[in-house]
Formats: structure tokens, sequence, C-alpha cells
């Protein structure tokens, strides 16, 4: 891993389009409410992270951090505190992700403590929208619940859905009457795709559910690649994340710089900056380190902007 710095990224105006907040609230944060115990455990699995230990192992840390961020209060809290990490390196409009919890008062309430924690940090310079998870493998009761109140506060701060987990876990055509509710409705929606080589649902997901964006993108079959390119799906690369999550072993390796040569858009994020120690200028360079330009890094960051879900 390079230490070099973003700085020189860190001024440029940033559109930061995947990043799960679960894996995003600033580590000095956390450990201002956490117990001595809870730091050292989440000491450990950012160590094993960093040294692209077995996934599952390392990613236990979702349930420490959910065990650390408890109540709504502690959520908004978080999510103030992430705002104010994102606009220290001028990222100026952010899509958060996150999968509706029940913290006490259920998952209405814990999106509203999220969509407090960003409301006080709206300005012409900065935005934060909210995108709500669900999982291949989510219920249906939970699938439901999440669609309604994506309706009921899409003019506040939700923008859309976006469907992640693993390909070989769940079956989605259990929740694939929803999602098709949803998409009806007018609700757009990103979609993980690619993280590992098995996956059979790719091109089912592409025309069912019509995505603005794809998240990953590395592993994908032909039929996928094709329609992606067909439709200019734009393509979320998260470098570090990529080489931490054993996608692939460098970042050059990433297939979005491919699409990127046919001319196909695409954008740099950074996944879960808490979890892969990165921060939108930091992700810049490793494109650099890829062997990506200067110049054509800033074409990038400017016109990802454009692929918002609220611009597409
Ligand atoms: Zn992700």
């Amino acid at each position: 891993m390079d230490s070099r710095s973003g700085s020189e990224f860190q001024q440029l105006p940033k559109a930061e389009l995947h990043l799960h907040l679960g894996g995003s609230f600033p580590k000095e944060f956390l450990f201002s409410i956490a117990t001595k115990l809870q730091q050292e455990q989440i000491k450990e699995s950012l160590e094993l992270i960093s040294q692209r230990i077995d996934y599952n192992r390392a990613f236990h840390i979702f349930g420490l951090i959910a065990e650390v961020v408890n109540s709504e209060e502690k959520l908004e809290n978080g999510v103030h505190h992430l705002c104010l990490s994102l606009k220290k390196d001028h990222v100026h409009y952010v899509e958060i992700r996150t999968g509706l919890k029940n913290l006490g008062k259920g998952p209405e309430e814990y999106l509203k403590a999220v969509l407090r924690g960003i409301e006080a940090h709206a300005s012409e310079q900065f935005k934060a929208n909210i995108v709500l998870s669900l999982q291949r493998s989510s219920s249906l009761e939970m699938t439901k619940e999440t669609i309604d109140l994506a309706l009921k506060y899409r003019d506040q701060g939700v923008v859309g859905l976006d469907i992640s987990g693993n390909s070989t876990v769940g079956n989605i055509e259990k929740i694939m009457p929803e999602l098709i509710r949803a998409k009806e409705e007018g609700i757009p929606f990103i979609v993980h795709m690619g993280e590992t080589p098995s996956e059979i649902d790719q091109l089912h997901l592409l025309t069912q559910l019509e995505p603005k964006r794809i998240g990953h993108g590395v592993y994908l079959n032909n039929e996928a690649k094709e329609w992606i390119l067909r439709h200019k799906t734009p393509l979320e690369i998260c470098l570090t994340s990529s080489v931490l999550g054993k996608m692939i072993d460098e970042y050059k390796q990433h297939p979005g710089f491919d699409f990127f040569r046919l001319g196909h858009p695409i954008a740099f994020c950074t996944d879960d900056p808490l979890l892969f120690s990165t921060t939108m200028s930091q992700e810049l360079v490793y494109a650099q380190i890829a062997g990506m330009s200067k110049e054509d890094i800033q074409q990038i960051v400017k016109k990802s902007f454009d692929y918002s879900l609220e611009a597409l």
C-alpha cells in the first residue's frame, strides 16, 4: 500500500457515490463512545482487514460497530461526524447507503436519525443523500418496510435503493416482486455486482431492475458486461476495497480501467473509509498509481457528480 497522501487531490470537489454508513463512521467518533474492550476488538479487525485476512473473519467488524452505535442519538451523532470528515476531504456530494435497523424505536426512527445527522450540513458546498440498502437475502418483511420508507421519504433525502450481499446466499426471487414495485414507483436502484466470480444472477438483475449504477463490477460475465456497456451504466470503482477484499491483487488490475478506456463512465469511491483506512482523495492517488493520468482523474471526478441518483 502506498503511503503518499491524497493532498494533491484534496482540494478537488468530489462526489462520493459508494459509501456504506456502517463501515464509514470516523474512528475517533467510534472510539469516543466505545468501551476499552470494543476499541481493542475494532482495532484488531481493522488490522486483519489491512492484512487482507479472510473476509468473513475480519468483517464481523460490522457487528462490533453496531454494538457501539446502538441508539438513535449515537447514530445521528455518527452521521454528523461522518459529514464533517467528508467535508474536510472536499467531498461536495455524498450518497450514504444504509440498511434499516431497529435500535429500539423501529426502522423509521433509525432513518429519521440518519436524516437528522445530515440535515445540519446541507449547504452550497455540501449535500448528502441517503440510499437504503437491501441484501439479496433480505426478508420479505424488511424489504417491504424499506421500500415503503423509501417512498415516504423520497423527497426528504432518500434517493434510491441499493442491492448488496453475496449472490450465492439467499434467493432474490422471493423479494423481486417488491423490488419491481419500487422500480415501477420510480425509485432508482444501484446494484453491487461482480464481487465474486461465481455470481449467476447478473443479467437477470440488470434486466429486471435496470440499475442506474453498478458497484464494483470486478467479475462481470460477458452478458452483464455487454448490457452495462450498452446502457452506459456508470461503474463505481473502489480500489482499496477491491484489493483488501481480495477481488484483485493490484489497483491496475481493476477492470474498471478497461471500461474507462472504452469511453465508459466510471466513478472512484471508497466503499467504507473506516474499514479500508482510506478517503476519496487517497483513492485518487491509488488511481494514479494504477497508471491513470492526473488529467483523466480530474475529469472523472468532475463527471461523477452527473452520476448521482438525483442527476440520473
Ligand atoms: Zn459496497
